[in-house]
C-alpha cells in the first residue's frame, strides 16, 4: 500500500502525484552516461554564468573539471532582468559548450528561456535549465516533456515550494520525470544578501518529492564569500548537489561576476566540502531500515 512519508504535508503536495513522494522507497536517480544525479554521489555543476567566448569556456571546463566538478554550467540564452544587459551567444554559445565536453567529458547543463529554442537547446544540453524567471512559463515547461533531456528546474524568486512542485508536475504530466528540483534563494525584505537561501526548502522538498535536490549559492548569496559556507550548508542539510558560477576574471564577468568564484576559490571550496561530505547519511535510509527491519526479526 502507498503511504504518504508526512502527514504534516499530506494533501498540500501529495497532489502533484507524478512528483511528490508517495511511497517511502521512491527515489528518482536521473541518470546521464556515468553520472547519476540523486544517487550516491555529490554532484556539483560549475562554470560561468554567461558563455561569454571560447576561451573563457575552455578554461573553466577544464579547473572545474580537474577540482572535481561533473556537469559544466554556462547561459548562451540569458534571462537578464535589463533588456541593456549582455543577452547572451545564443546558438554560438551552445557549440562553445558542446566543444567543451568534447574536451573534458563534463556534462552540460544551460538555459533555456522559450518553447521555440527547446529542441536546438536539447540537441547540445544534457540538462535543460528552467531560470528562475521562467519556473512559470508554462508553455516551456509543456514544451519540456517531449524533449528527452532531464530539467533542471529553478525555484522562481518569488515561488513557494508549491509552486516548484507544480512547476515539476507540469513537466512530468508533459512524458519527462527527469526532473532536479533547485533552491536558489527567495525575495525577502533582507537586503545584505541578493536572495535569501531557503536552507529548509531542501529537507522539505526531500520529503515531500521523489526529486533529486541541489542548491544554487552564487545566486542565492549575491556576494564571493558567501558561496563557500552555503556550499557547506547545502551538503550538511542534504542535497544531491550544487551549481556554482565559477569564472576565469570575475571582475571582468559579463553577468554575476560579484558572486562567482575564481578558479582557486572553487578548487578551495571542493576540498572544504570533503569532511562533510564523509558526513553524509546512506541515500536510501528508508530502504535501509525496512531491510534492517526484515532482518531483525
Ligand atoms: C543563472 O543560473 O545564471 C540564472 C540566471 O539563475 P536564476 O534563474 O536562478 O536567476
Ligand atoms: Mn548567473
Amino acid at each position: 500500500m502507498r503511504r504518504p512519508v508526512n502527514s504534516h504535508w499530506n494533501g498540500q503536495f501529495s497532489c502533484f502525484d507524478l512528483v511528490a513522494r508517495l511511497d517511502e522507497c521512491r527515489h528518482t536517480v536521473i541518470e546521464i552516461g556515468d553520472l547519476e544525479i540523486g544517487g550516491d554521489d555529490f554532484v556539483v555543476m560549475a562554470g560561468p554564468c554567461a558563455v561569454e567566448s571560447e576561451r573563457q569556456l575552455l578554461a573553466t571546463a577544464h579547473a572545474v573539471a580537474a577540482s572535481g566538478a561533473r556537469v559544466l554550467r554556462g547561459g548562451a540564452y540569458k534571462p537578464r532582468s535589463s533588456p541593456y544587459a549582455f543577452q547572451g551567444l545564443g546558438l554560438e554559445g551552445l557549440k562553445i559548450l558542446a566543444k567543451a565536453r568534447a574536451e573534458t567529458g563534463l556534462a552540460i547543463v544551460t538555459e533555456v528561456m522559450c518553447p521555440e529554442d527547446v529542441p536546438q537547446v536539447a540537441e547540445y544540453s544534457d540538462i535543460m535549465q528552467v531560470g528562475a524567471r521562467s519556473m512559470e512559463n508554462y508553455a516551456l515547461l509543456q514544451a519540456l516533456g517531449p524533449c528527452g533531456r532531464p530539467v533542471l528546474l529553478k525555484r522562481g524568486m518569488c515561488s513557494t515550494l508549491e509552486d516548484l512542485l507544480r512547476s515539476a508536475q507540469v513537466i512530468a504530466t508533459h512524458g519527462n520525470a527527469d526532473i532536479i528540483l533547485c533552491e536558489r534563494g527567495i525575495r525577502t525584505f533582507e537586503t545584505a544578501t541578493r536572495n535569501t537561501f531557503d536552507i529548509a526548502a531542501v529537507p522539505v522538498l526531500k520529503t515531500v518529492s521523489h526529486l533529486p535536490v541541489i542548491v544554487d549559492p552564487s545566486h542565492a548569496a549575491g556576494i564571493r564569500m558567501l558561496v563557500p559556507p552555503l556550499a557547506r550548508a547545502a551538503v550538511a542539510i542534504g542535497a544531491d548537489g550544487l551549481i556554482v558560477e565559477v569564472h576565469p576574471s570575475p571582475d571582468q564577468a559579463w553577468s554575476d561576476g560579484k558572486q562567482s568564484l575564481t578558479f582557486q576559490q572553487f578548487d578551495d571550496m571542493m576540498r572544504d566540502l570533503d569532511p562533510y561530505l564523509a558526513l553524509r547519511e546512506p541515500k536510501y535510509p528508508g530502504k535501509l531500515e525496512l531491510v534492517a527491519a526484515r532482518g531483525g526479526h
